[in-house]
């Protein structure tokens, strides 16, 4: 089986070595495509195969994964006649990864060749979750999954999650990410209570961790404010880039959801101010610079 990978940034980097050390382990190829070859070097010198364009990576792939800012890029490698679609061979599978608009996947299913398969296969767990292959995968899909693509996904996420038909992958990560944001703004005016009524914010901290309001947002989120490096994992202009597709998503089942309007207004006003590549809990500091008062100890 000749396998690819084409997006090599904080979350595809552990998604590609978990896949490569299967690879290896199973005798398969395995190959990498991103425009930015630098974010190639770690997983080629760790024995993966660069591909020098989308066409060649896609030519030579029975499985392709992809992980991309958005739909937009998705979009971009799919279609032409040098794209995924025109290029990838007869029987193979796309697990599409990112997080990305069902309506533009919607799209692409309906111009892809019959002999394709396209699996909308969002994951969540983070960074860390990538680097330790403990992500959860949401997936959607027609036909239940091969043994032998079974074991792939095995191979770099914990839990595998058949949501429905394709689209039900994105449509639960949307509905993940939304409280995920929800929670992950709130950590702004919840600590600001306490600096502000004179807490020690580390003490408030392990409280929340121990308390009903505990959460994974909590346990890992707060540090990452309270030491002021707002979490580098994942850029502001990619959670705005979700938020807007959750609101977008609620306005097409039509329904009422000011709280996804309220908190996209705040990633908007957050990347105004901060800049798309500033990191995602940066959307905390809207509270701290109108406050006047930094939530670090
Ligand atoms: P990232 O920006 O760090 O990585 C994206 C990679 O894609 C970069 O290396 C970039 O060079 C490459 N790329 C962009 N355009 C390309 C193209 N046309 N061809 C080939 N490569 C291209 O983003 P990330 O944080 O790794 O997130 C990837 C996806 O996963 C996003 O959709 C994001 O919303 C989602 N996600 C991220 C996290 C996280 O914690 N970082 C968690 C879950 C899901």
């Amino acid at each position: 089986m000749r396998i690819g990978f084409i997006g090599l940034g904080n979350m595809g980097q552990g998604m590609a070595a978990n896949l490569l050390a299967y690879c290896k382990a199973h005798g398969f190829e395995f190959r990498v495509f991103d425009i930015n070859k630098s974010a190639m070097q770690p997983i080629v010198t760790g024995g993966a195969m660069a591909a020098r364009t989308i066409a060649g990576i896609a030519e030579q792939s029975d499985v392709i994964f992809t992980s991309l800012p958005s739909s937009k890029q998705v979009s971009e490698i799919a279609f032409g006649p040098m794209g995924l679609l025109a290029k990838l061979p007869q029987g193979a599978t796309w697990f599409e990864t990112s997080t990305s608009d069902l309506s533009k996947w919607r799209k692409l299913l309906d111009s892809a060749p019959e002999h394709l398969t396209l699996i909308d296969a969002p994951v969540t767990g983070g960074t860390e979750g990538a680097a330790a292959g403990t992500l959860t995968m949401l997936l959607g899909l027609n036909a239940p999954l091969t043994e032998a693509q079974s074991s792939l996904l095995q191979s770099f996420t914990k839990k595998q999650v058949v949501m429905g038909p394709p689209g039900a992958g994105y449509i639960a990560k949307l509905s993940q990410l939304h409280l995920n944001y929800l929670v992950a703004q709130g950590i702004g005016e919840a600590l600001m209570l306490g600096a502000k009524g004179g807490l020690d914010l580390t003490v408030l901290s392990d409280v929340l961790s121990h308390s009903c309001a505990q959460s994974y947002v909590v346990d890992n989120y707060i540090p990452k404010v309270l030491d002021g490096s707002y979490d580098n994992s994942f850029a502001l202009g990619l959670a705005r880039k979700d938020m807007r597709l959750v609101k977008q998503l609620g306005d097409h089942l039509e329904i009422d959801m000011p709280l996804a309007h309220k908190v996209t207004e705040s990633y908007e006003t957050a990347v105004d101010h901060y800049g798309h590549d500033a990191p995602h809990l940066s959307v905390v500091r809207l509270i701290e610079d109108k406050s006047g008062k930094n939530l670090q100890p």
